[in-house]
């Protein structure tokens, strides 16, 4: 497939803006200025563009709200807070593509008449942080950020925020508490951040690859951009694949590649010529797949039909030399440790099923956990304030529907059934 989103990473000078514009950066920038801001709004509606963060809410829907929203100033958010464990995807474009990024956020300011905008970068990229600056930089010499924009009398700042390391500050809500300077905790909602974000103005946060997207959209017009990938949720998808593939790493292809076609004969195969055991399609808190579920296309209509979620599009490959217990357990205590410990469910529920994991992991799980494990979960799930409590549960869950029996028999004979 023809590359669009990671066209220029393999180029070792790709982060310099004249090796971006030789490629045919800031075209879409330069067309999108010389649209009327509701069109720009219009194009993205038609493309079908939809978040890449995670969620998948449709693009234009979301800059629909925020432009009929009367209230001044707004911002602009860039979600660089890419924390869900598996996922690597948009540190390819920050670290070796920073101008498809700005050139994306520009023409979203212009659509939005934003004036001001934040790239919040998770604190674990330091190297992505020197390398925006430094791209900002250009950009700012060169007209296409600040006051007059290529001469065209609008106005757009955008500066690096860089986060403190918490997962949770990738939920928005959570995020705009922290670039408040508050404690990254979420807010209720409604009121969505479209309308009431940032010090109490409209802001529009969308994700690093959703922004990388807007260039192509203006450049080749919103009926072809539709035309790549799946028509319910067009456009190329970044996949990031790890674990047992003889050759990991960020794909770019159609939105709807098979699972199976990702793995066999994009990545090569198994590593080793070993025998699949369970996928996790999307970043460890999307629920995991056992071999017979990989036939389904990977998008964010038909992956919940397969029993999983795109997420951040994030695929963990383990062969059978893997013990699911233990990828279980190190998972949830993961959730334990990003729990913001907002609201009790979650707090203390990541916790317990923390504890009940280790023990069974460590051969001193008891007749009952299992039991206990789904009745622990269920005081999580739909009673938690944001998404994180519902991941860890529906992880759990998904691990004991398809791979019980290594439950079992780690309680049973007091140890793992592959080690
Ligand atoms: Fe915080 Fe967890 Fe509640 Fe989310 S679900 S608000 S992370 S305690």
């Amino acid at each position: 497939m023809q590359k669009f989103l990671l066209k220029n990473v393999d180029n070792p000078r790709s982060t310099d803006i004249r090796e971006y514009r030789k490629s045919g950066g800031y075209k879409g920038l330069k067309k999108a200025v010389e649209m009327e801001p509701g069109k720009i709004v219009d194009e993205v509606k038609k493309s079908g563009l939809r978040g890449r963060g995670g969620a998948g809410f449709p693009t234009g829907m979301k800059w629909d709200f925020a432009s009929r929203d009367p209230n001044f100033p707004k911002y602009l958010i860039c979600n660089a807070d890419e924390g869900e464990p598996g996922t690597f995807k948009d540190r390819h474009i920050l670290e070796r593509d920073p101008h498809l990024l700005i050139e994306g956020m520009v023409i979203a300011a212009r659509a939005l008449k934003v004036g001001r905008g934040y790239i919040y970068l998770r604190a674990e990229y330091p190297a992505a942080e020197v390398i925006l600056d430094k791209a900002i930089d250009q950009a700012y010499k060169e007209g296409l950020l600040g006051e007059n924009i290529t001469g065209k009398g609008f106005k757009f700042d955008l500066s690096v925020h860089r986060g403190a390391g918490a997962y949770i500050c990738g939920e928005e809500t959570a995020l705009i508490e922290s670039i408040e300077g508050k404690r990254g905790q979420p807010r209720l909602k409604p009121p969505f951040p479209v309308n009431v974000g940032a010090w109490g103005k409209p802001t529009i946060v969308n994700n690093v690859e959703t922004f990388s997207n807007l260039p192509l959209i203006i450049e080749i017009g919103p009926e072809e951009y539709s035309k790549i990938g799946n028509p319910d949720c067009p456009g190329p998808k970044l996949y990031c694949v790890s674990g047992f593939v003889e050759k990991p790493g960020v794909y770019e292809l159609p939105m709807g590649t098979i699972l199976r076609d990702i793995i066999y004969k994009h990545c090569g195969g198994i590593k080793g010529g070993g025998k699949l055991k369970a996928v996790i399609p999307g970043g460890i808190s999307t629920p995991i797949l056992p071999p017979d579920k990989i036939d389904c296309q990977m998008d964010f209509v038909n992956l919940p039909k397969a029993g999983s979620m795109l997420g951040s599009g994030a695929v963990m490959v383990f062969d059978e030399s893997v013990c699911l217990v233990s990828v279980c357990m190190r998972a949830m205590q993961f959730f334990e440790h990003e729990s913001c410990g907002k609201c009790t469910p979650c707090r203390e529920g990541t916790g317990w099923l923390s504890n009940i994991l280790e023990r069974i992991e460590n051969g001193m799980g008891r007749n009952g956990d299992i039991e206990l494990l789904l009745e622990v979960a269920s005081n999580i799930s739909g009673k938690t304030f944001c998404p994180l409590g519902d991941g860890a549960a529906g992880m759990l869950l998904s691990f004991i529907k398809y791979f019980s029996d290594e439950f079992d028999h780690h309680i049973e004979n007091r140890k793992c059934m592959v080690n």
